[in-house]
């Protein structure tokens, strides 16, 4: 077995923790990772920040087809001279908020463990990305993953968990303490896998996310002072039959309707 990690802590003895670099390092949670995104030869996958490798070489040997995407040009060329006699393999260096949606055709399943600076801009780029997404399965800091999943009047629950929740299915797979990692981390990290939802495409989703968003924009303030800016709030009575509604008790069947609402309402 090919074991990249040594010789990269050989070759440069250190990570860019700017970039969130830290490389897991437990073969068992490697497989589960993999198991969990249902990689298997017939499979394509899409690996945004491969690092130096630990769930790369894995894929490989698994026989999917992978396509990479690293934003450090000096790990980018580290997987190309250790892994260029895999035919199944392309590496693109890139930013992966940024990349092009040309450069991907067909649909893959989507796995990282993300870098925690930029995992949500991340999930609001695969948003974008969806109609390319089978699954997508990516570990998070356990706190962002709490909120990623979290329901109505729990503590956690904000505009994340509806941007997520409308956009997937979204499964808890299992937590994972920061010694797994080298260099360790101090914060607890999660996995969690996802599959797009079949959405309403008569919406105009870009509105219905901003009424989500600003519906959260003062979490204790109730909707009608959150919205004021946007509807008439005597709306709000008109639909719940109340108007003390506050954002943290909706679920996102409860926005959609809300938000159909309203748009047949103007
Ligand atoms: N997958 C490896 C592992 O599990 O050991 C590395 C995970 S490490 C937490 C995150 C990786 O994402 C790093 O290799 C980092 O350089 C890369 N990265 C950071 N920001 C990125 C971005 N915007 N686009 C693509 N890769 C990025």
């Amino acid at each position: 077995m090919l074991n990249l990690l040594n010789i990269y802590k050989n070759e440069f003895s250190k990570t860019k923790k700017s970039l969130g670099q830290h490389f897991l390092i437990n073969q068992h949670y490697i497989e589960k990772i993999l198991d969990a995104a249902y990689v298997s030869k017939d499979s394509r996958v899409l690996e945004i920040g491969p690092g130096c490798g630990a769930l790369t070489v894995k894929i490989l040997e698994r026989g999917a087809d992978l396509t990479a995407i690293e934003i450090d040009a000096v790990l980018v060329d580290f997987l190309k001279r250790y892994l260029h006699f895999y035919p199944n393999f392309k590496i693109i260096h890139s930013d992966f908020t940024k990349i092009d949606k040309s450069l991907l055709d067909g649909r893959y399943n989507v796995v990282g463990n993300l870098p925690y600076y930029v995992s949500v801009p991340i999930l609001e780029k695969c948003t974008e990305l969806i109609e390319n997404i089978n699954t997508m399965t990516f570990m998070f800091q356990k706190e962002v993953a709490d909120r990623i999943i979290s329901t109505p009047s729990k503590k956690s629950y904000s505009s994340l968990s509806v941007f997520c929740q409308y956009f997937f299915d979204i499964k808890k797979i299992f937590n994972i303490s920061g010694g797994n990692f080298w260099p360790t981390t101090k914060v607890e990290s999660t996995v969690l896998h996802f599959i797009p939802k079949k959405r309403q495409f008569d919406m105009d989703e870009k509105d219905f996310l901003n009424l989500v968003k600003l519906s959260f924009s003062s979490k204790r303030k109730m909707l009608k002072n959150n919205l004021h800016s946007i509807i008439d709030t005597g709306l709000i009575n008109e639909f719940f039959k109340r108007d003390n509604v506050r954002a943290e008790e909706l679920s996102v069947e409860d926005f959609i309707n809300f938000y159909n609402f309203l748009k047949n309402a103007k």
